[in-house]
């Protein structure tokens, strides 16, 4: 069974302390992205940092506030702690000047995971839009650590432009590993050999097994509005898609009610959810 957000949440420990963190490395994905990779400073430096895929963590700088941001690494821990940060903002343009070395604090997990278990056996469909792809590159990562676990493994991946899909450099490795990746692009470049178009026209395209197939999607709503829209008339049930949704995020514990959506708190029954149980928020307005 998949646990639930409220079981997850707080799992490290005091939900209120952030821990100290290093900068180990700062890893360039985009224009105005990165990938941080994060290693703690306390006794349990030398452990892996437990994480569901799907959950995220609360970063803090000191004097600046604290920002929500997916957990953008490998489930099996070998990689370090990773977040991928687009700097957009008071808190990640500062984070957008730290170097190796630096310290921030990090408290978390938090959130509802994707859910891994209930796709075992079936074929799955992940849909990326953008910065989107953060929080499924480790959904990726754990399909492939497994694949005799599931059915076929797919990904339509869709950025503004090719330099604008993060990891790009992992994905011939993907392939190779059975992935079936459609990267999508609104506006091509130079040497751009694939798609173009948007990532819910692509969906429309992938062979499904509709009963059997499990969806994932992460990315601005709009995207996620028409993905689902084209799974659901390909006869894919609604309760085998599953969404992220962001929304303005402070407490992180269910408290403060900043990320709340009609009865749903973001932070501790999301973000990801089923989608019958969201879908008449999805195009409620961000405050
Ligand atoms: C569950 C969750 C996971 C997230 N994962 C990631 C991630 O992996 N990587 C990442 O870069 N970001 C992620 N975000 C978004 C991130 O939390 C915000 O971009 C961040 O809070 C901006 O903070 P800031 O102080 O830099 O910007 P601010 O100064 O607060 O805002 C700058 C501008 O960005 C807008 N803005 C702020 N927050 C958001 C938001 N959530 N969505 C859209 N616009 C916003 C503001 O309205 C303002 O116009 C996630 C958010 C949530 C809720």
């Amino acid at each position: 069974m998949t646990a639930t957000a409220r079981e997850v949440s707080g799992a490290a420990g005091d939900p209120y302390l952030p821990r100290v963190f290093e900068v180990r490395s700062i890893e360039p994905q985009a224009p105005q992205v990165a990938t941080f990779t994060l290693a703690a400073t306390d006794s349990s430096r030398d452990l892996p940092f437990a994480f569901q895929p799907g959950q995220f963590n609360m970063i803090y700088l000191p004097g600046l506030g604290e920002v929500a941001i997916s957990i953008s690494g490998d489930p099996d821990g070998r990689e370090g702690l990773k977040h991928t940060i687009r700097f957009i903002g008071r808190v990640t343009e500062a984070l957008s000047r730290l170097e190796p070395g630096s310290l921030l604090g990090v408290r978390g997990p938090y959130g509802a995971p994707w859910p891994l278990d209930q796709a075992a056996g079936r074929d799955v469909l992940l849909v990326a839009g953008g910065l989107g792809m953060a929080p499924l590159r480790p959904v990726v990562k754990a399909l492939l650590h497994e694949p005799s676990r599931y059915g076929r493994l797919s990904l339509v991946y869709g950025g503004r432009q090719p330099i604008d899909l993060l990891f790009a450099a992992e994905f011939a490795g993907w392939r190779d590993q059975g992935l079936q990746l459609c990267p999508i692009v609104d506006r091509a470049g130079p040497g751009w050999r694939g798609e173009v178009g948007v990532a819910p026209a692509l969906v429309h395209q992938i062979k499904l097994e509709p009963a059997n197939t499990l969806v994932m999607t992460c990315g601005p709503e709009i995207m996620m509005h028409y993905t689902i829209a084209e799974v659901l008339a390909k006869g894919v049930p609604g309760q085998n898609i599953f969404l992220s949704l962001e929304r303005n995020m402070q407490c992180a514990v269910g408290l403060c009610g900043h990320c709340q959506l009609g009865p749903e708190f973001l932070c501790i029954d999301g973000p990801v959810f089923p989608y019958p149980r969201v879908a008449r928020y999805l195009g409620v307005a961000h405050f």
